[in-house]
Protein backbone atom coordinates (compact mmCIF):
# COMPACT_ATOMS: atom_id res chain seq x y z
CA UNK A 1 0.00 0.00 0.00
CA UNK A 2 1.41 3.22 -0.63
CA UNK A 3 -0.31 6.39 1.54
CA UNK A 4 0.94 10.14 1.11
CA UNK A 5 3.66 10.71 4.19
CA UNK A 6 3.61 14.61 5.40
CA UNK A 7 6.94 14.25 6.58
CA UNK A 8 8.43 13.35 3.10
CA UNK A 9 6.24 14.98 1.17
CA UNK A 10 5.75 11.75 -1.20
CA UNK A 11 3.34 9.34 -1.41
CA UNK A 12 5.51 6.23 0.03
CA UNK A 13 5.05 2.56 0.73
CA UNK A 14 3.19 1.95 3.68
CA UNK A 15 5.80 0.15 6.14
CA UNK A 16 5.47 -0.94 9.69
CA UNK A 17 8.25 -1.37 12.49
CA UNK A 18 7.02 -4.89 13.14
CA UNK A 19 5.67 -6.44 10.47
CA UNK A 20 2.19 -7.01 10.05
CA UNK A 21 1.21 -4.97 13.18
CA UNK A 22 0.40 -0.69 12.97
CA UNK A 23 0.59 1.45 15.70
CA UNK A 24 -1.62 3.93 15.43
CA UNK A 25 -2.09 7.61 16.90
CA UNK A 26 -4.85 9.90 16.79
CA UNK A 27 -5.52 13.50 17.96
CA UNK A 28 -8.88 13.07 20.00
CA UNK A 29 -11.52 15.86 20.41
CA UNK A 30 -10.92 18.67 22.74
CA UNK A 31 -13.97 18.34 24.23
CA UNK A 32 -15.54 21.84 25.42
CA UNK A 33 -18.34 21.48 22.59
CA UNK A 34 -19.90 19.52 19.39
CA UNK A 35 -17.26 17.94 17.32
CA UNK A 36 -19.00 19.65 14.15
CA UNK A 37 -18.47 17.79 10.60
CA UNK A 38 -15.77 18.74 9.78
CA UNK A 39 -14.10 17.32 12.60
CA UNK A 40 -16.02 14.31 11.38
CA UNK A 41 -14.45 14.22 8.37
CA UNK A 42 -11.05 13.70 10.03
CA UNK A 43 -12.28 11.21 12.05
CA UNK A 44 -14.27 9.13 9.05
CA UNK A 45 -10.91 8.87 6.93
CA UNK A 46 -8.87 7.59 9.74
CA UNK A 47 -11.54 4.86 10.29
CA UNK A 48 -11.51 4.27 6.33
CA UNK A 49 -7.79 4.19 7.07
CA UNK A 50 -7.81 2.23 10.16
CA UNK A 51 -10.47 -0.63 8.77
CA UNK A 52 -8.43 -0.80 5.49
CA UNK A 53 -5.57 -1.77 7.42
CA UNK A 54 -7.29 -3.84 8.65
CA UNK A 55 -8.84 -5.35 5.21
CA UNK A 56 -5.14 -5.86 4.03
CA UNK A 57 -4.27 -7.79 7.08
CA UNK A 58 -2.52 -5.81 9.63
CA UNK A 59 -2.90 -5.90 13.45
CA UNK A 60 -3.96 -2.21 14.30
CA UNK A 61 -3.42 -1.15 17.53
CA UNK A 62 -4.54 2.13 18.12
CA UNK A 63 -4.95 4.80 20.68
CA UNK A 64 -6.64 7.95 21.04
CA UNK A 65 -6.48 11.02 22.92
CA UNK A 66 -9.62 13.17 24.50
CA UNK A 67 -8.53 16.66 25.02
CA UNK A 68 -10.13 18.19 28.30
CA UNK A 69 -7.19 19.98 29.72
CA UNK A 70 -4.60 22.60 28.21
CA UNK A 71 -5.28 23.74 24.61
CA UNK A 72 -5.75 26.97 24.54
CA UNK A 73 -7.80 29.23 22.30
CA UNK A 74 -4.07 30.56 20.79
CA UNK A 75 -1.24 28.09 19.01
CA UNK A 76 0.91 30.97 20.91
CA UNK A 77 -0.11 29.53 23.99
CA UNK A 78 -1.49 32.35 24.30
CA UNK A 79 -5.46 33.01 25.64
CA UNK A 80 -7.80 30.64 27.60
CA UNK A 81 -8.04 26.92 28.33
CA UNK A 82 -10.50 26.22 25.71
CA UNK A 83 -12.10 23.60 28.39
CA UNK A 84 -12.44 26.80 31.08
CA UNK A 85 -14.10 28.60 28.47
CA UNK A 86 -16.70 26.31 27.49
CA UNK A 87 -17.40 25.46 31.17
CA UNK A 88 -18.24 29.28 31.60
CA UNK A 89 -20.14 29.24 28.70
CA UNK A 90 -22.43 26.74 29.65
CA UNK A 91 -21.99 27.31 33.69
CA UNK A 92 -21.25 24.05 34.41
CA UNK A 93 -17.54 22.55 35.77
CA UNK A 94 -14.56 21.17 33.24
CA UNK A 95 -15.51 17.84 34.14
CA UNK A 96 -19.58 18.17 33.58
CA UNK A 97 -18.90 19.01 29.67
CA UNK A 98 -16.07 16.82 29.17
CA UNK A 99 -18.00 14.06 30.05
CA UNK A 100 -20.83 15.59 27.99
CA UNK A 101 -19.26 16.55 24.89
CA UNK A 102 -16.75 13.35 24.81
CA UNK A 103 -20.11 11.25 25.03
CA UNK A 104 -21.49 13.34 22.04
CA UNK A 105 -18.72 12.82 20.00
CA UNK A 106 -18.69 8.83 20.40
CA UNK A 107 -22.87 9.42 19.89
CA UNK A 108 -21.31 10.92 16.87
CA UNK A 109 -18.98 8.70 15.86
CA UNK A 110 -21.62 5.71 16.36
CA UNK A 111 -24.43 7.41 13.73
CA UNK A 112 -21.03 7.75 11.07
CA UNK A 113 -20.03 4.10 11.54
CA UNK A 114 -16.48 4.95 13.00
CA UNK A 115 -14.91 2.13 14.98
CA UNK A 116 -13.77 3.49 18.31
CA UNK A 117 -10.06 3.09 19.05
CA UNK A 118 -8.81 0.35 21.19
CA UNK A 119 -7.20 2.61 24.14
CA UNK A 120 -8.94 6.16 24.48
CA UNK A 121 -7.13 8.53 27.29
CA UNK A 122 -8.77 11.57 28.73
CA UNK A 123 -5.25 13.89 29.09
CA UNK A 124 -6.40 14.88 32.79
CA UNK A 125 -6.00 10.98 33.65
CA UNK A 126 -2.29 10.85 32.82
CA UNK A 127 -0.82 14.40 34.31
CA UNK A 128 1.50 12.44 36.39
CA UNK A 129 2.93 10.76 33.24
CA UNK A 130 3.38 13.86 31.99
CA UNK A 131 5.31 15.33 34.82
CA UNK A 132 7.73 12.72 34.20
CA UNK A 133 8.51 13.19 30.87
CA UNK A 134 8.54 16.90 31.69
CA UNK A 135 11.24 16.66 34.47
CA UNK A 136 13.48 13.84 32.00
CA UNK A 137 13.41 17.04 29.10
CA UNK A 138 14.67 19.48 31.80
CA UNK A 139 17.21 16.76 33.22
CA UNK A 140 18.23 16.54 29.06
CA UNK A 141 18.39 19.92 29.09
CA UNK A 142 15.56 20.65 26.23
CA UNK A 143 13.20 22.09 28.95
CA UNK A 144 13.89 25.48 30.50
CA UNK A 145 11.59 27.42 33.30
CA UNK A 146 11.16 31.00 32.28
CA UNK A 147 7.97 33.39 34.08
CA UNK A 148 6.84 30.26 36.15
CA UNK A 149 5.98 28.22 32.93
CA UNK A 150 7.92 25.06 31.57
CA UNK A 151 8.97 25.66 28.24
CA UNK A 152 10.32 23.55 25.27
CA UNK A 153 13.40 25.09 23.86
CA UNK A 154 13.01 24.51 19.92
CA UNK A 155 16.75 25.55 19.28
CA UNK A 156 18.17 21.81 20.93
CA UNK A 157 16.11 19.79 18.25
CA UNK A 158 17.04 18.58 14.96
CA UNK A 159 14.71 19.38 12.22
CA UNK A 160 12.08 20.91 14.15
CA UNK A 161 10.28 22.49 11.13
CA UNK A 162 10.49 19.09 9.00
CA UNK A 163 6.62 18.19 9.13
CA UNK A 164 5.86 21.43 8.49
CA UNK A 165 8.30 23.04 6.09
CA UNK A 166 9.04 25.44 8.05
CA UNK A 167 12.08 27.51 7.15
CA UNK A 168 15.13 26.89 8.98
CA UNK A 169 16.62 30.48 9.39
CA UNK A 170 17.71 30.99 12.41
CA UNK A 171 16.74 34.71 12.72
CA UNK A 172 12.72 33.76 11.58
CA UNK A 173 13.01 31.99 15.15
CA UNK A 174 13.94 34.68 17.33
CA UNK A 175 10.75 36.17 19.50
CA UNK A 176 10.11 39.44 18.62
CA UNK A 177 10.78 39.69 15.35
CA UNK A 178 7.22 39.83 14.07
CA UNK A 179 4.89 42.54 15.61
CA UNK A 180 1.69 40.69 14.03
CA UNK A 181 1.25 37.86 16.61
CA UNK A 182 0.93 37.98 20.19
CA UNK A 183 4.11 36.45 21.46
CA UNK A 184 4.93 35.47 24.85
CA UNK A 185 7.76 37.39 25.66
CA UNK A 186 9.48 34.44 28.38
CA UNK A 187 10.43 32.50 25.33
CA UNK A 188 13.52 31.92 24.33
CA UNK A 189 12.78 31.04 20.59
CA UNK A 190 9.61 32.10 18.64
CA UNK A 191 8.56 27.95 18.41
CA UNK A 192 9.49 27.50 21.59
CA UNK A 193 5.93 26.09 23.45
CA UNK A 194 4.63 25.47 27.05
CA UNK A 195 5.09 22.00 28.81
CA UNK A 196 4.01 22.95 31.95
CA UNK A 197 1.44 26.06 33.02
CA UNK A 198 2.40 27.54 36.37
CA UNK A 199 2.41 31.15 36.25
CA UNK A 200 -0.48 32.30 34.16
CA UNK A 201 -3.28 34.94 33.57
CA UNK A 202 -6.53 32.09 33.95
CA UNK A 203 -6.59 32.61 37.94
CA UNK A 204 -9.88 30.69 37.32
CA UNK A 205 -7.89 27.40 35.76
CA UNK A 206 -10.61 24.94 37.50
CA UNK A 207 -8.25 22.14 37.02
CA UNK A 208 -4.50 21.87 38.50
CA UNK A 209 -2.13 19.70 40.02
CA UNK A 210 0.88 20.06 41.85
CA UNK A 211 4.42 19.86 40.30
CA UNK A 212 8.20 20.27 40.67
CA UNK A 213 7.37 23.49 39.26
CA UNK A 214 4.42 24.49 41.04
CA UNK A 215 0.74 24.07 41.42
CA UNK A 216 -0.56 24.39 36.99
CA UNK A 217 -1.57 22.25 34.68
CA UNK A 218 0.06 20.66 31.31
CA UNK A 219 0.35 21.89 27.67
CA UNK A 220 -1.54 20.85 25.02
CA UNK A 221 1.10 18.95 22.99
CA UNK A 222 3.06 16.98 25.86
CA UNK A 223 -0.58 14.93 26.29
CA UNK A 224 -0.48 13.19 23.18
CA UNK A 225 3.44 12.60 23.22
CA UNK A 226 3.17 10.70 26.16
CA UNK A 227 -0.16 8.66 25.54
CA UNK A 228 1.50 7.60 22.81
CA UNK A 229 4.60 7.00 23.78
CA UNK A 230 3.03 5.09 26.78
CA UNK A 231 0.24 2.81 24.94
CA UNK A 232 2.13 2.14 21.46
CA UNK A 233 5.88 2.39 22.53
CA UNK A 234 8.92 4.25 21.12
CA UNK A 235 7.83 3.07 17.59
CA UNK A 236 5.32 4.85 15.71
CA UNK A 237 3.90 3.79 12.38
CA UNK A 238 1.04 5.94 11.66
CA UNK A 239 0.30 9.32 13.35
CA UNK A 240 -3.42 11.12 11.93
CA UNK A 241 -5.02 14.64 12.10
CA UNK A 242 -6.55 17.18 10.81
CA UNK A 243 -4.09 19.13 8.80
CA UNK A 244 -4.09 21.95 11.05
CA UNK A 245 -2.34 19.68 13.52
CA UNK A 246 0.70 19.96 11.27
CA UNK A 247 1.61 22.87 13.21
CA UNK A 248 2.40 23.44 15.65
CA UNK A 249 0.71 20.19 17.64
CA UNK A 250 2.37 17.78 15.14
CA UNK A 251 6.00 19.38 14.46
CA UNK A 252 6.01 20.18 18.54
CA UNK A 253 5.08 16.23 19.32
CA UNK A 254 7.48 14.97 17.44
CA UNK A 255 10.37 17.34 18.64
CA UNK A 256 9.41 16.50 22.53
CA UNK A 257 9.20 12.68 21.96
CA UNK A 258 12.52 12.36 19.76
CA UNK A 259 14.00 14.34 22.58
CA UNK A 260 13.07 12.39 25.23
CA UNK A 261 13.37 9.11 23.57
CA UNK A 262 16.60 9.94 22.00
CA UNK A 263 15.53 8.41 18.52
CA UNK A 264 13.55 9.20 15.62
CA UNK A 265 9.21 8.09 16.81
CA UNK A 266 6.90 8.61 14.15
CA UNK A 267 7.53 7.21 10.43
CA UNK A 268 4.53 7.95 8.35
CA UNK A 269 2.21 11.07 9.18
CA UNK A 270 -1.33 10.89 7.85
CA UNK A 271 -3.53 14.39 7.57
CA UNK A 272 -7.00 14.90 6.30
CA UNK A 273 -7.74 18.43 4.24
CA UNK A 274 -10.23 20.63 5.76
CA UNK A 275 -13.77 20.81 5.84
CA UNK A 276 -14.70 24.09 4.54
CA UNK A 277 -18.13 25.74 4.24
CA UNK A 278 -19.06 28.86 1.85
CA UNK A 279 -17.18 31.27 4.31
CA UNK A 280 -14.19 28.65 5.00
CA UNK A 281 -12.51 26.52 7.50
CA UNK A 282 -15.22 25.33 9.35
CA UNK A 283 -14.49 25.51 13.25
CA UNK A 284 -15.84 25.53 16.40
CA UNK A 285 -14.15 28.85 17.43
CA UNK A 286 -16.48 30.56 14.53
CA UNK A 287 -19.80 29.80 16.91
CA UNK A 288 -22.06 28.48 14.15
CA UNK A 289 -21.15 24.87 13.12
CA UNK A 290 -22.34 22.05 11.87
CA UNK A 291 -23.07 18.74 13.86
CA UNK A 292 -24.18 15.23 13.26
CA UNK A 293 -27.76 16.58 15.08
CA UNK A 294 -28.22 19.23 12.95
CA UNK A 295 -28.25 17.18 10.00
CA UNK A 296 -30.60 14.68 11.36
CA UNK A 297 -32.92 17.13 12.25
CA UNK A 298 -32.91 18.16 8.54
CA UNK A 299 -33.66 14.96 8.07
CA UNK A 300 -30.43 13.63 6.47
CA UNK A 301 -29.18 9.76 7.15
CA UNK A 302 -25.94 10.49 8.69
CA UNK A 303 -24.55 7.70 6.81
CA UNK A 304 -25.44 10.43 3.55
CA UNK A 305 -22.98 12.68 4.95
CA UNK A 306 -20.49 9.66 5.30
CA UNK A 307 -21.02 9.11 1.68
CA UNK A 308 -20.84 12.79 0.31
CA UNK A 309 -17.35 12.59 2.32
CA UNK A 310 -15.88 9.28 1.15
CA UNK A 311 -17.05 10.32 -3.11
CA UNK A 312 -13.80 12.89 -2.50
CA UNK A 313 -10.47 12.45 -1.55
CA UNK A 314 -9.09 13.02 1.91
CA UNK A 315 -6.27 14.66 0.61
CA UNK A 316 -8.52 17.85 -1.08
CA UNK A 317 -10.21 20.33 0.66
CA UNK A 318 -14.20 19.59 0.76
CA UNK A 319 -16.79 22.37 0.35
CA UNK A 320 -20.35 21.50 2.17
CA UNK A 321 -23.02 23.18 0.30
CA UNK A 322 -26.75 21.55 1.63
CA UNK A 323 -26.72 21.33 -2.36
CA UNK A 324 -23.85 19.01 -2.51
CA UNK A 325 -25.48 16.97 0.28
CA UNK A 326 -28.92 16.46 -1.44
CA UNK A 327 -26.59 15.10 -4.26
CA UNK A 328 -24.61 12.88 -2.32
CA UNK A 329 -28.17 11.83 -0.02
CA UNK A 330 -30.18 10.97 -3.30
CA UNK A 331 -27.43 8.97 -4.89
CA UNK A 332 -27.14 6.92 -1.61
CA UNK A 333 -30.53 6.68 -1.12
CA UNK A 334 -30.31 4.76 -4.94
CA UNK A 335 -27.40 2.94 -4.33
CA UNK A 336 -29.13 1.77 -1.02
CA UNK A 337 -32.35 0.49 -2.38
CA UNK A 338 -29.94 -1.44 -5.03
CA UNK A 339 -27.95 -2.93 -2.91
CA UNK A 340 -31.64 -3.88 -1.16
CA UNK A 341 -32.87 -5.35 -4.22
CA UNK A 342 -30.38 -7.87 -4.73
CA UNK A 343 -31.20 -11.24 -4.25
CA UNK A 344 -29.33 -13.90 -1.34
CA UNK A 345 -29.99 -16.44 -3.66
CA UNK A 346 -27.48 -18.15 -5.65
CA UNK A 347 -23.57 -19.31 -5.52
CA UNK A 348 -20.75 -16.72 -5.21
CA UNK A 349 -18.60 -16.86 -8.17
CA UNK A 350 -14.99 -16.35 -6.91
CA UNK A 351 -13.39 -15.11 -9.75
CA UNK A 352 -15.50 -12.63 -10.07
CA UNK A 353 -15.79 -11.84 -6.32
CA UNK A 354 -11.95 -11.60 -6.43
CA UNK A 355 -11.76 -9.28 -9.47
CA UNK A 356 -14.04 -6.75 -7.82
CA UNK A 357 -12.00 -6.90 -4.51
CA UNK A 358 -8.82 -6.65 -6.49
CA UNK A 359 -10.15 -3.43 -7.87
CA UNK A 360 -11.16 -1.88 -4.81
CA UNK A 361 -7.52 -2.57 -3.45
CA UNK A 362 -6.24 -0.55 -6.42
CA UNK A 363 -8.01 1.80 -5.85
CA UNK A 364 -7.00 1.77 -1.80
CA UNK A 365 -3.73 0.54 -2.41
CA UNK A 366 -3.14 4.40 -4.00
CA UNK A 367 -3.05 6.78 -1.27
CA UNK A 368 -6.50 5.65 0.00
CA UNK A 369 -8.75 6.95 -2.86
CA UNK A 370 -12.20 6.18 -1.06
CA UNK A 371 -14.08 8.36 -4.55
CA UNK A 372 -12.74 5.66 -6.86
CA UNK A 373 -13.38 2.70 -4.03
CA UNK A 374 -17.13 3.98 -3.94
CA UNK A 375 -17.03 4.08 -8.31
CA UNK A 376 -16.03 -0.29 -7.88
CA UNK A 377 -19.60 -0.30 -5.90
CA UNK A 378 -21.17 0.74 -8.88
CA UNK A 379 -19.05 -1.42 -11.36
CA UNK A 380 -19.83 -4.17 -9.06
CA UNK A 381 -23.79 -3.21 -9.66
CA UNK A 382 -23.50 -2.88 -12.95
CA UNK A 383 -21.69 -5.79 -13.54
CA UNK A 384 -22.66 -9.57 -15.30
CA UNK A 385 -22.62 -11.24 -11.89
CA UNK A 386 -24.84 -12.84 -10.33
CA UNK A 387 -26.72 -11.34 -7.11
CA UNK A 388 -24.78 -13.47 -4.58
CA UNK A 389 -21.67 -12.37 -5.98
CA UNK A 390 -22.41 -8.80 -6.16
CA UNK A 391 -24.01 -8.98 -2.48
CA UNK A 392 -20.51 -10.70 -1.24
CA UNK A 393 -18.30 -8.05 -2.66
CA UNK A 394 -20.46 -5.19 -1.43
CA UNK A 395 -20.28 -6.73 2.16
CA UNK A 396 -16.36 -6.77 1.78
CA UNK A 397 -16.24 -3.52 0.23
CA UNK A 398 -18.54 -2.13 2.90
CA UNK A 399 -16.41 -3.72 5.69
CA UNK A 400 -13.93 -1.03 5.03
CA UNK A 401 -16.74 2.05 3.59
CA UNK A 402 -18.71 1.19 6.64
CA UNK A 403 -21.78 2.96 4.37
CA UNK A 404 -24.42 0.46 5.33
CA UNK A 405 -25.03 -1.36 2.97
CA UNK A 406 -23.21 -4.95 4.21
CA UNK A 407 -26.78 -7.38 4.15
CA UNK A 408 -29.09 -3.85 3.02
CA UNK A 409 -32.47 -5.01 3.06
CA UNK A 410 -35.60 -3.35 1.08
CA UNK A 411 -37.96 -1.77 3.82
CA UNK A 412 -41.62 -2.23 3.89
CA UNK A 413 -43.11 1.04 1.76
CA UNK A 414 -44.64 3.11 4.28
CA UNK A 415 -48.47 5.00 3.59
CA UNK A 416 -47.86 8.28 2.74
CA UNK A 417 -50.62 10.91 3.19
CA UNK A 418 -49.54 13.36 0.61
CA UNK A 419 -52.29 15.88 1.64
CA UNK A 420 -51.65 15.99 5.37
CA UNK A 421 -47.73 16.33 4.20
CA UNK A 422 -48.68 19.14 1.70
CA UNK A 423 -51.03 20.82 4.66
CA UNK A 424 -47.96 20.82 6.80
CA UNK A 425 -45.72 22.32 4.27
CA UNK A 426 -48.17 25.21 3.61
CA UNK A 427 -48.30 25.72 7.71
CA UNK A 428 -44.31 25.53 7.67
CA UNK A 429 -44.52 28.62 4.74
CA UNK A 430 -46.37 30.48 6.68
CA UNK A 431 -44.52 29.81 9.75
CA UNK A 432 -41.49 31.07 8.08
CA UNK A 433 -43.46 34.21 6.28
CA UNK A 434 -44.14 35.41 9.81
CA UNK A 435 -40.62 34.90 10.73
CA UNK A 436 -41.86 31.83 13.39
CA UNK A 437 -38.54 30.23 12.92
CA UNK A 438 -38.57 27.51 15.36
CA UNK A 439 -42.36 26.28 14.24
CA UNK A 440 -40.91 25.69 10.69
CA UNK A 441 -37.88 23.78 12.39
CA UNK A 442 -40.47 21.71 14.62
CA UNK A 443 -42.93 21.06 11.70
CA UNK A 444 -39.81 20.14 8.94
CA UNK A 445 -38.15 18.05 12.19
CA UNK A 446 -41.39 16.47 13.28
CA UNK A 447 -41.87 14.80 9.27
CA UNK A 448 -38.39 13.92 9.59
CA UNK A 449 -38.62 11.74 11.92
CA UNK A 450 -41.08 10.09 10.29
CA UNK A 451 -38.78 9.61 7.33
CA UNK A 452 -40.01 12.50 5.05
CA UNK A 453 -37.46 15.05 3.72
CA UNK A 454 -38.46 18.29 3.12
CA UNK A 455 -36.30 19.80 0.29
CA UNK A 456 -37.02 23.91 -0.22
CA UNK A 457 -35.94 24.49 -3.86
CA UNK A 458 -36.48 28.04 -5.68
CA UNK A 459 -40.01 27.08 -6.92
CA UNK A 460 -41.23 25.88 -3.08
CA UNK A 461 -40.75 22.85 -1.09
CA UNK A 462 -41.20 19.29 -2.04
CA UNK A 463 -40.93 16.11 -0.20
CA UNK A 464 -39.06 12.94 -0.66
CA UNK A 465 -39.43 9.63 1.61
CA UNK A 466 -36.24 8.19 2.96
P1 LIG B 1 -10.29 19.59 17.87
O1 LIG B 1 -11.49 19.00 18.54
O2 LIG B 1 -10.41 21.04 17.56
O3 LIG B 1 -9.03 19.28 18.66
O4 LIG B 1 -10.16 18.88 16.44
C1 LIG B 1 -10.36 17.50 16.24
C2 LIG B 1 -9.83 17.07 14.89
O5 LIG B 1 -10.56 17.71 13.81
C3 LIG B 1 -8.37 17.42 14.63
O6 LIG B 1 -7.75 16.32 14.01
C4 LIG B 1 -8.43 18.61 13.71
O7 LIG B 1 -7.27 18.70 12.93
C5 LIG B 1 -9.65 18.27 12.87
N1 LIG B 1 -10.31 19.43 12.25
C6 LIG B 1 -10.53 20.66 12.77
N2 LIG B 1 -11.22 21.45 11.91
C7 LIG B 1 -11.46 20.69 10.80
C8 LIG B 1 -12.14 20.92 9.54
N3 LIG B 1 -12.75 22.07 9.25
N4 LIG B 1 -12.17 19.90 8.64
C9 LIG B 1 -11.59 18.70 8.92
N5 LIG B 1 -10.94 18.42 10.08
C10 LIG B 1 -10.88 19.40 11.02
ZN1 LIG C 1 -2.47 15.39 19.41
Amino acid sequence: MKLYNTLTKTIDDFKTHEEGVVKMYTCGPTVYHYAHIGNLRTYMMEDVLEKYLRFVGYDVKRTMNITDVGHLTSDADTGEDKMVKGAKREHKTVMEIAKQYTDAFFKDCEELNIRKPDIIVPATSYVGKFIKVIKSLQEKGYAYVEGGNVYFDTSKSENYGQLAGLSDNKDDLKVGVRSDVDEDLNKKNKNDFVLWFTKSKFEDQELKWNSPWGTGYPGWHIECSCISLENLGEYLDLHCGGVDNIFPHHTNEIAQSEAYIGHKWCTQWFHVQHLNDLTGKMSKSKGEFLTVSVLKNKGYNPLAYRFFCLQSHYRKPLTFTYDSLDNSAQAYSKLYAKVSSLSTEGEVDNDKLNSFINSFKEAMDYDLNTAQAVTVLYDVLKSDANDVTKRAAINEIDSVLSLGLKDAKEETKKEVDEERINKLISERAEAKKNKDYAKADEIRKQLSEEGIILIDTPQGTTFKIQ
